[in-house]
């Protein structure tokens, strides 16, 4: 078995091959007595004497941190809270207004949804010739010129696993004068990052998905040091201000990372959040990403082997895939709620692609095996045409 693999430190139901990762990562054993005992002990025997007693308002910036170890960048550069929606509108927003001269808002067609809808709703509300330009990945490059103000990218794409360059890109990027918004929601404890490194401008993240901190978790933003005293944040909440509790009725940002906090935190999620991050304070992302592309290259090989009604829709070359790997088929959505059905699960997403997330931590070789087995049995043998498993539901 490899180094990474510690799946006897997850909970997982016995007998499910976990290949959805990606979008929901599962609870560490015994993280229930994390939040049992902030009710119980803090929120319980301490009431409002837990903000000071239990550090619940330094917990955005002591998880923050631990971030930061996970991208490769400075501690007080992150800050976590809100959703990745939210935190995307605060990059965006706040990148902008560093370049007034330039009124284009560049991103890939294909990006996730709310990433676009974000970008229109904020372009829509500054009421003057900006403009949000989307493009297919290929034509990212050249479509930089002049006016290009800020790229928002999302590192790794969320169907197809298609990873971009995220070196080459910030540089072409920064070449031309423009700021970067990385989002990393499906790279963020999924391949190593060095964004410090990078000279990245911004990252934001989700922490539900390979960071496993539970549904709802809170999201993250990451400033460049540099740009933290440049920028300013538009969505102005009171724990943005520099002094919170002197209550005063001029907003003046925080001079640090916690310019880009918004309100009360949620603790009890941030709590569970901050105990998940604790399997990466001492993991070799390197290692991770080995095993992930070893699992992957072998799932892809034998899947085109036994199951040639799929096709790949990932990158051949693991270079240039992230963690997941992703099929389509006209009859996707059966075909995954069959494998479902037999304790195999993955997701689906529209309008025809089967997805799965390689998680080296609790996924093995032998898990990769089996899972092929049953898709090959499910397609030759047609198992997925039947009416329970063609009925979508509502998340898919
Ligand atoms: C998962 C994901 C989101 C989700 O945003 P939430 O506000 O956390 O619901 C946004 N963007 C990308 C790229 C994602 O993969």
């Amino acid at each position: 078995m490899n180094s990474i693999y510690r799946k006897s430190l997850f909970n997982i139901p016995s007998g499910m091959i976990y290949l959805d990762g990606n979008s929901l990562g599962p609870p560490l054993k015994g993280i229930e007595s994390i939040s049992e005992d902030v009710i119980a002990k803090e929120w319980g025997g301490k009431l409002i004497k837990g903000w000071n007693e239990s550090n619940w308002m330094e917990q955005p910036i002591t998880v923050g941190n631990k971030i930061a170890n996970v991208i490769g960048v400075d501690k007080g550069s992150v800050v976590a809270g809100d959703t990745l929606s939210i935190k995307t509108y605060q990059a965006l927003a706040a990148a902008i207004k560093l370049n007034s001269k330039r009124h284009i808002i560049l991103t890939d067609i294909d990006n996730f949804p709310s990433d676009i809808y974000i970008a229109e709703g904020l372009v829509d509300s500054l009421n003057s010739n900006f403009e949000l330009k989307k493009v297919k990945r290929n034509e990212l490059i050249s479509s930089l010129n002049e006016q290009v103000n800020t790229v928002l990218l999302t590192h790794v794409d969320y169907r197809t696993g298609s990873m971009f360059d995220l070196d080459t890109i910030t540089n072409k990027i920064h070449q031309n004068g423009s700021t970067i918004i990385w989002d990393l929601a499906h790279s963020a404890g999924a391949v190593p990052l060095n964004l410090k490194a990078n000279n990245c401008d911004f990252a934001v993240g989700c922490t539900y998905k390979y960071l496993n901190g539970g549904p709802g978790a809170p999201a993250f933003i990451y400033v460049r040091p540099d740009l933290i005293e440049k920028c300013y944040p538009i969505i102005r909440g009171w724990l943005g201000h520099k002094a919170p509790f002197d209550f005063n009725n001029t907003f003046e940002k925080s001079p640090s990372i916690e310019m880009m906090r918004v309100g009360t935190p949620p603790v009890i999620q941030m709590s569970i959040l901050e105990k998940s991050l604790d399997i990466f304070r001492d993991l070799d992302l390197h290692k991770l990403r080995e095993e992930s592309i070893k699992l992957s290259d072998l799932f892809i090989n034998m899947v085109e082997q036994t199951c040639s009604d799929l096709h790949l829709e990932s990158p051949i070359k693991s270079s240039e895939r992230g963690s997941q790997v992703s099929f389509s088929h006209p009859s996707g959505y059966a075909i995954m709620q069959a494998l479902i059905d037999r304790n195999i699960v993955g997701d689906f997403r529209a309008p025809n692609i089967i997805r799965f997330g390689i998680t080296p931590l609790y996924i093995s070789q032998e898990d990769i095996i089996r899972t092929v087995e049953v898709l090959k049995d499910i397609l030759s043998n047609r198992l997925w045409d039947t009416p329970a498993y063609l009925n979508r539901k509502k998340v898919t």
